[in-house]
């Protein structure tokens, strides 16, 4: 198979008929039976994990109710509609289009009707990602919808949606799949590929997966570019831990040898192998631990290799010491869940759990409860900052202040990244750039005072178009590259950050851009990372922590 040609297994497999869709039995019947019956609902909401069947299933639906001679309440394929009506299903991912406009397009669309079917059916993925206004937005069409529109909101986070438009909504709850179900399917397509396969490697993809068919059919894909697919290739690709080098963790955590665990998590990131993965296995680990700690070894269906290394590693610690572990790294399953970059979390849980078992265990320099208190306060302020920081929510503001004037000392220019992230401004940011351009006639008030008219005409040529960490964007249309030109020394700049300063009372910098490239702002989180680091070695100044960067 050429490199180029390859195409996703889940999506050659993506069901197009309801019989396609695997573990979901009895919606389908229900919507089924809408279908036949003519009682479908204006607005459902499919909440459920990854991969269990929300946008196929939506899909089909899509497809079923426009189709002009159904099939048992199946989509026929053949008829007019069937063929050319996919211009009547709109799909929008919320994720990348969680904005106000967004929506207020959407509502100025639904009027018309659909081109060849009955319905037009509005998907909208990740329906969680919507922002508040665009959510009101979507409400007010909810609540009088067009009879020619069908809207299916899709989400693994049903808790994150406003009661109001849950209310508007049929819901449906998506369980996971069951185990046997995503192993028959995959069986299916593996006979249909002409390929052979190992058992007990289906059976691990199977237990991975976790009810998900993508992230099953994903890891399938992955394995069977070996050409075989055998139980030493899906543990390859799953990154699955030899439980030796498990025992080498606990054994790192009970001896305080904080270095060498950090190195070892190194090694492991720098083998490709996924950290959420290893996460998840170190927990199922300590639990194992825990059965093995209570006499019960026999229960566990492991290698006896590996019993020997859960059995060694028991011994090593006490009961106490084992349901700590599983605390603390089910807390940190949960704070990693969507972060970008768990390294950095895994190695403040590493800290904690090392920090304090020495302060409980060392008799010497017995540690008073207070101070334990103290150091859990500590590590849990880093990591509420760690995992804002990968929300990017806002800061709060005595850091902001001190963040800046390091910036200041080191006069360095704002971070302009070229390439990435098209412009993605959020509502608090939108609400800031108001506020700024409400008040620049001030701005250009100080410089107005200063003699520094000049400088005055070319800012006023620019408007305020983003602001990030602290750095507000004056963007140039293009016939007004001169200006721009002209004004982006390092002087003026700092004339302008100086009035910016003076009238919104807090330290801002100011760069110059092109209109065009207000895209690729992109926030500065490296620096800030940076800065959390520093916090940590702070707090603990006898750990060596490195900072590497990762090679994607
Ligand atoms: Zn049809």
């Amino acid at each position: 198979m050429e490199k180029n040609m390859h195409k996703a297994l889940y999506r050659i497999y993506r069901p197009t008929s309801f019989i396609d869709i695997v573990g979901q039995e009895q919606i389908i019947s229900i919507l089924k039976n809408q279908i036949s019956e003519g009682s479908v609902s204006h607005a459902y909401l499919f909440s459920g994990g990854r991969g269990t069947g929300k946008t196929s299933t939506a899909k089909v639906f899509a497809k079923a109710v426009n189709c002009i001679d159904p099939v048992n309440q199946e989509p026929c394929h053949k008829c007019s509609v069937c063929v050319q009506g996919d211009m009547d299903i709109i799909e929008i991912d919320a994720a990348s289009n969680n904005s106000v406009d967004n929506i207020r397009e959407l509502r100025e669309n639904v009027v018309y009707t659909p081109s060849y079917g009955k319905y037009k059916v509005y998907i909208i993925d990740e329906v969680h990602m919507l922002s508040q206004g665009a959510f009101n937005a979507l409400l007010k069409t909810l609540e009088e919808p067009p009879s020619h529109v069908i809207f299916i909101l899709a989400t693994t986070e049903p808790q994150k949606i406003p009661a109001t438009v849950l209310s508007r909504c049929q819901r449906f709850d998506f369980k996971k799949i069951d185990k046997n179900q995503i192993i028959a399917r995959m069986i299916k397509i593996l006979d249909e590929l002409g390929l052979t396969y190992e058992e007990e490697a289906i059976e691990l993809i199977a237990q991975k997966s976790d009810g998900g068919m993508r992230d099953a059919l994903s890891l399938l894909d992955q394995a069977i570019a070996y050409k075989e697919l055998t139980y030493q290739n899906v543990v390859h690709v799953i990154g699955e831990l030899d439980y030796r080098e498990f025992h080498g963790f606990v054994k790192g955590i009970k001896e305080k040898t904080t270095v060498t665990l950090l190195e070892n998590l190194q090694k492991i990131e720098a083998q490709g192998k996924d950290l959420k993965v290893f996460t998840r296995d170190f927990i199922s680990y300590t639990r194992d631990m825990m059965v093995c700690k209570s006499g019960a070894s026999q229960l566990l269906s492991h290698s006896g290799d590996e019993i020997e290394a859960l059995e060694e590693s028991a011994a090593l610690v006490d009961m106490d010491f084992i349901i700590n572990l599983i605390e603390t790294l089910s807390d940190l399953e949960v704070k990693i869940k969507y972060a970008t970059k768990p390294k950095i979390l895994i190695e403040a849980c590493f800290i904690r759990l090392t920090k304090l078992t020495q302060m409980i265990s060392s008799s010497s320099e017995a540690a008073t409860l207070p101070q334990i208190e103290e150091l859990s306060r500590k590590i849990d302020e880093l990591e509420l900052k760690i995992s804002n920081l990968e929300k990017g929510v806002q800061k709060p503001k005595e850091k902001v202040i001190q963040y800046q004037e390091e910036k200041k000392a080191k006069a360095a220019m704002p971070y302009i990244d070229d390439v990435r992230l098209q412009a993605n401004i959020d509502d608090s940011e939108k609400q800031k750039l108001e506020e700024v351009k409400a008040r620049m006639t001030q701005v250009h008030e100080v410089l107005r005072k200063q003699k520094n008219v000049h400088l005055k005409a070319l800012l006023m040529e620019g408007e305020p178009v983003r602001y990030v960490n602290d750095c507000i964007y004056i963007g140039y249309d293009d016939n007004f590259a001169f200006h721009k030109q002209t004004i982006e020394t390092q002087i003026n700049a700092d004339h302008i950050s100086q009035a910016l300063t003076k009238v919104f009372d807090k330290p801002l910098k100011v760069a110059f851009i092109f209109k065009r490239e207000m895209g690729n702002i992109k926030k500065d989180e490296i620096d800030e990372e940076k800065n959390i680091i520093e916090e940590i070695k702070q707090a603990f100044p006898d750990v060596p922590l490195e900072i590497r960067e990762r090679e994607d």
